[in-house]
């Protein structure tokens, strides 16, 4: 291994580090067998993986920070949802949480260290961006809560990217970070239990199709109209909703799968009956389900969660939209959006 500062393993997807191994004079197996210990084992002190040479293992040393994300912070609801905020390498904060579903267990991962995306009734907006999380800064955070669920005997299911911070903004490490968390030989998280939420940055939905994953997108619409949507997501004003609408068609072509709109229902904003009625007929002939989500408060903003939101859904399924309800989860904690993190006065602090 080079003897440059140490890179976080993390980082690493099993065809790079295979690279890296080979290069060095290994043979590549030796890829398969790091991410073995790391991944499957949970041993992250090279001085215990036994089946390798003392030698290596001091190369490895030196080459690799193995190091996790450090618990900074711990929230649990009693619904079990569970709030950790972790501080990274440099110090910057970032909060991830679990969520427990009928399902499986979720973890809802930050792209970013802050973000910059300013939607109006967003929490984590309240710190701007810093810098993008690596590949393996978002690996870390799933690693942390399977760790803290293989205590219990169960184990990560689902991973979302819907933390603080825009994915897209971020393109090329989330994409490393989620093959990374899909590999077989890494966490195994099925890919249709993977699901990135953007904000809808157009040329990267358009990317993100052409993948060849089967990866689940999510769009953070909030908006049956381009008035609504400027007013509540300045990203709007970059990209018009024709055309967001659009590249979503192109993305289903391309990828033969349904996608979500995620729709935050604001009290007298967004949740009448005629904005149900333009929410329908924008998404007419377009395979995807609308999740109505109820606004979770944040102090800073102005706005109510409505009252509406039976009603609302009842009136997109009347027109043939497949419309659910977002379960609510750690009500009782600062679950919300960059709440705990806004809590602690941002990042970059030890
Ligand atoms: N930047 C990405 C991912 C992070 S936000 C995106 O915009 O999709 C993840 C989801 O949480 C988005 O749908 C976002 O709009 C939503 N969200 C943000 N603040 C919220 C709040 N106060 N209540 C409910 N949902 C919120």
């Amino acid at each position: 291994m080079e003897r440059a500062s140490p890179r976080l393993f993390y980082d690493f997807t099993l065809s790079r580090l295979s690279e890296l191994v080979v290069a060095e004079g290994e043979k590549p197996y030796r890829a398969r067998q790091l991410f073995e210990w790391v991944y499957k084992k949970r041993v992250r002190d090279p001085e215990l993986m036994s089946d390798v040479s003392k030698s290596y293992r001091e190369r490895l040393k030196e080459a690799f920070s193995f190091a996790l994300p450090e618990v900074a912070a711990r929230q649990e609801a009693r619904d079990g949802t569970v709030k950790f905020l972790l501080r990274m390498g440099d110090g910057s904060l970032v909060e991830t949480v679990l969520m427990r579903y009928d399902y499986g267990n979720v973890a809802c991962v930050s792209s970013e260290v802050g973000c910059s995306m300013g939607c109006a009734f967003c929490a984590s907006g309240l710190l701007k961006k810093t810098r993008g999380l690596s590949s393996g800064e978002m690996v870390g955070q799933c690693l942390v809560i399977d760790d803290f669920l293989h205590q219990g005997n169960e184990r990560l299911s689902h991973v979302v990217v819907m933390g603080t911070g825009e994915p897209f903004d971020n393109y090329d490490a989330v994409m490393d970070f989620v093959r990374i968390i899909n590999d077989d030989r890494a966490l195994g998280i099925g890919a249709r239990h993977i699901t990135v939420s953007t904000c809808g940055i157009i040329e990267k939905i358009r990317r993100y199709g052409k993948e060849g994953l089967q990866i689940n997108l999510a769009i953070s619409l909030h908006a049956s109209n381009e008035k609504t949507r400027r007013l509540l997501m300045p990203i709007a004003r970059g990209y018009s909703m024709d055309d967001l609408i659009s590249a979503c068609h192109q993305y289903v072509e391309d990828s033969g799968r349904r996608l979500t709109f995620e729709y935050i229902l604001i009290d007298g904003i967004n949740d009448s009956d005629e904005n149900a009625r333009e929410l329908a007929s924008l998404l007419k002939g377009l395979l995807c389900y609308v999740n109505l989500i109820p606004l979770n408060p944040v102090k800073e903003k102005p706005f109510a969660r409505s009252k509406r939101a039976r009603r609302f859904a009842d009136l997109l399924l009347s027109r043939g939209v497949k419309t659910t309800i977002r379960k609510e989860f750690g009500t009782d904690i600062d679950a919300a959006c960059g709440q705990l993190r806004v809590k602690y006065g941002g990042g970059n602090q030890r």
